[in-house]
């Protein structure tokens, strides 16, 4: 079970996606290795009130959303906590939107659509 810490509680993810497919697909590619989805968000400004009530290791954060942005929800997430790893779900892997999200300090930029291993691993990686 990958999710699962050394000290035997589970990596809690919030996932944050406009898409409630996109949602449903990364509960599935989590949840059956252990992973804890702790919180799920509709779009930036969802995650951005969400985020001071939960406590997730790790954000899957997609870019293009209504009302707010994956890259302005990043940065305003990373003002409250500057520890929080962000991994950037992006259906576009264009240079731009790359060095934006590595300018923001986001972690990691990961191109959709994504592999459940794959994810996995860029998620312990940041751990
Ligand atoms: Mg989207």
């Amino acid at each position: 079970m990958k999710g699962i810490k050394d000290d035997g509680s589970a990596i809690q993810v919030m996932s944050v996606d406009d898409s409630a497919i996109s949602r449903k697909m990364i509960k599935k590619a989590l949840e059956p290795e252990g992973f804890v989805i702790c919180a799920e968000a509709g779009n930036g400004k969802e995650a951005v009130d969400l985020y001071p009530k939960i406590k997730a290791d790790i954000i899957t954060m997609d870019v293009t959303m209504p009302i707010m942005d994956g890259l302005d929800a990043a940065s305003a997430i990373k003002k409250i906590n500057p520890n929080q790893k962000i991994i950037m779900l992006s259906a576009m892997g264009d240079d731009d939107i790359i060095n934006d999200a590595k300018s923001r300090g986001i972690e990691d930029v990961y191109c959709k659509p994504f592999k459940a291993p794959e994810l996995i691993d860029r998620i312990l990686k940041l751990m």
